[in-house]
């Protein structure tokens, strides 16, 4: 399958029409941003690394019963898709206090948030993602109620079925964030699921293991990316 027409550009991916009316084809570029675009870098092999653990965690949830949007990947870094009608929600899952909670509410960073908190914001680099609560959410008819109770139970459905494999592999689901569309009436997981959307943190030595290596120059990126997909997608079996 090939990319035909480019339909949106990202700060870090790119979506093309393809042939097929009902699929699409993402492009996980190399570019990496962060605080609202304010700091952008291009670092080369990225996109092969969030879009190898993308495909590697869409395939694990579709195998456990949650919808997503993947098919197949065409190469390391372009990812066949179900087109969707994207809806404008971030959907945040937070199993530890850390990042913008921490900054914004009393929370100390570190303390485990059980049951996880969900946070949803409005997709909008303009007006800079601002949260949003249920009511604000239907009042906008941005969802329905009862797709918005679906959507909650996705990704909470996410949470558990991510946070059991990752602690498998001694990493600490913190945090994520993931996207949802719709094709009819059905929703789906969409967007990715990567180290730029996830905070992972070592369980061993609490050491970040995704973005906020680049956010806060923690060390070297890439080296951390690798290693991090490598021991997601690879886990080495115990005798
Ligand atoms: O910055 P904050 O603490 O709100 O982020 C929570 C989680 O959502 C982090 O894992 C972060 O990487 C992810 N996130 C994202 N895209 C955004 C905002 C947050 O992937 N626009």
């Amino acid at each position: 399958m090939k990319c035909r027409q480019l339909l949106v550009k990202g700060k870090a991916k790119s979506v093309y029409s393809t042939d097929e009316k009902d699929k699409l084809i993402i492009e996980f570029r190399d570019d990496i941003t962060a605080f609202d675009g304010g700091k952008k870098d291009v670092l080369t092999n990225k996109g092969n690394y969030n879009a190898e653990v993308s495909a590697f965690f869409f395939k694990f949830l579709g195998q456990n019963g949650v919808k997503t949007h993947f098919f197949t990947m065409v190469d390391p870094h372009h990812m066949v898709v179900k087109k969707l009608d994207m809806i404008p929600l971030e959907v945040i899952v937070r199993n530890i206090a850390a990042g913008s909670i921490v900054r914004n509410y009393p929370f100390r960073e570190g303390t485990p948030l059980d049951p996880p908190l969900i946070v949803i914001d409005y997709k909008d680099d303009a007006r800079h993602d601002p949260m949003l609560n249920d009511e604000i959410i239907i009042a906008l008819k941005l969802v329905t109620p009862a797709e918005l109770k679906k959507i909650k139970k996705m990704a909470l459905d996410v949470n558990r079925l991510l946070s059991a494999l990752l602690a498998h592999q001694g990493i600490t689901l913190v945090d994520f964030k993931i996207e949802f569309g719709r094709q009819g009436k059905t929703i789906y997981l969409g967007d990715e699921i990567s180290m730029d959307s996830m905070r992972l943190w070592d369980k061993k030595t609490g050491e970040s293991l995704d973005k906020d290596v680049y956010r806060f120059e923690k060390g070297d990126v890439m080296a951390i990316y690798h290693k991090v997909a490598q021991r997601i997608t690879k886990p080495v079996k115990k005798p």
